[in-house]
């Protein structure tokens, strides 16, 4: 099949090579893309978030799949325009995005279902901001209700940071701190039948220690040795399937990729956000990891098809990544440092650009991800670590100890 991979971060380089080692994808382009994804699809250019121009592209190069990565081109309605064409599209509509595109409307929604999740207000005054911050107690939960490329969220123990926050960010959703280890889980649907991915752990703190300010993500390793057996099931049953019948009932089905972001309370797990597509860098372990082919998976979702569509298969062993990040990330980052060792497998590009005498040079915060897969958690650490090694780009800064705690056995659930 053609498949139409649309965006340009690490996650669409991870899912790039996912879809390019499956031998049932002939043809992959991928729109807009970045120099990492150039070296395994062709790239053509789109503004991602432009539904009537993705939808024309996909018919352009008579796409059987488009695959979209990023949130804002699915709250955009980009799924909407391809699938208004008659083309297969991996990723939910924009109504359905609305999980992730508003904090608020996912409270919501996990309301509806009864999701576990933290109690929380929604607060647009000083007033509302300072009862909500008066019921919970530091530490501080405060969210940006909108899209914030991972960065919407402060907590914090300092109250005038709070109310800082929220004041900036206008309407926001104040919420009980949960306190445990976190995981990510992907879920793979086509609205009814759902395929959980292996649960995976990121990094948001941009310092060792979990020190810092919150980021887009550090670093991320799978599998999570330390984590309850019945995780998945039990996330799958009191979470996932009641969101997806919630979203059903509501008349806007959710298909595509179901991020649970949960902290694993000493009631159990809770939800601390969805999203509707795969997260970064978690894409990178979780799919350096998976076996089976992706586009086939994809597909299968994106045709309602996933009911019959074999147990997926996956690698022996684990993986890690670790994210190399500009000078200043995440505040405003310094871009167009000349970078080498790029090109080493493993290395997944997030925020490069191809400078016009050929250099690869840094294009955001979150400049590459070194990606390794080893016999088992330690070696998979110390192989990414290598990768790392092998990179310069001047003023960037990356984690020490990413997947550290767990391999040191220090992560209990
Ligand atoms: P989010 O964008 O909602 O995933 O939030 C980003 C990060 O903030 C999460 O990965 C957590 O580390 C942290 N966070 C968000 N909500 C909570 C919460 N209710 N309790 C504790 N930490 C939270």
């Amino acid at each position: 099949m053609r498949v139409l991979l649309i965006g340009s971060g690490g996650r669409e380089h991870a899912l790039a090579v996912g879809l390019a080692a499956d031998p049932s994808v002939e043809r992959l382009i991928a729109a807009p893309g970045n120099p990492g994804i150039a070296a395994v699809a062709e790239l053509r250019d789109v503004t991602a978030t432009d539904p009537a121009a993705v939808a024309a592209l996909a018919v352009e190069v008579a796409a059987d799949l488009v695959v979209i990565g990023p949130e804002a081109p699915l709250v955009a309605g980009v799924a909407d325009a391809v699938r208004a064409k008659g083309i297969a599209c991996f990723g939910p509509s924009g109504a359905a995005a609305r999980l992730e595109g508003s904090k608020a409307f996912a409270k919501d929604v996990m309301a509806a279902a009864g999701v576990p999740t933290g109690r929380s207000y929604e607060c647009t005054t000083d007033a509302e901001v300072a009862a909500a911050l008066d019921d919970f107690g530091p530490p501080y939960v405060v969210k940006n209700d909108g899209l914030a490329a991972g960065k919407g969220v402060v907590v914090t123990d300092d109250r005038t940071v709070a109310e800082e926050h929220a004041r900036d960010c206008g309407r926001v959703v104040i919420e009980e701190f949960l306190d445990g280890p976190e995981v990510s889980l992907f879920v793979v649907t086509d609205g009814t039948a759902a395929v959980p991915l292996m649960p995976a752990q990121d990094f948001k703190r941009a310092l060792d220690g979990d020190a810092g300010p919150n980021t887009g993500g550090m670093g991320a390793y799978a599998p999570l040795s330390w984590a309850p057996d019945d995780l998945v099931e039990r996330v799958m049953a009191e979470t996932v399937m009641p969101t997806l019948a919630e979203m059903r009932e509501r008349g806007t089905p959710f298909a595509g990729l179901l991020y649970v972001g949960l902290a694993l309370t000493g009631k159990g797990p809770k939800v601390i956000e969805f999203n509707a597509r795969f997260g970064d860098p978690e894409t990178q372990v979780v799919l350096a990891l998976l076996a089976t082919p992706l586009g086939e998976l994809l597909h299968a979702a994106a045709t309602s098809m996933l009911a019959d569509f074999p147990a997926l298969r996956w690698h022996e062993g684990a993986a890690v990544t670790v994210v190399v990040a500009s000078h200043n990330y995440p505040g405003t980052p310094r871009t167009g440092d000349v970078i080498t060792g790029g090109e080493q497998p493993g290395v997944i590009h997030a925020g490069t650009a191809r400078r016009e005498d050929g250099a690869l040079v840094s294009a955001g915060g979150r400049v590459l991800s070194a990606t390794a897969t080893g016999a088992d958690l330690a070696a998979a650490r110390a192989a990414a670590y290598a990768l790392v090694e092998g990179i310069t780009l001047e003023g960037s800064h990356h984690r020490t100890d990413i997947a550290l705690g767990a391999v040191e056995g220090r992560i209990t659930a």
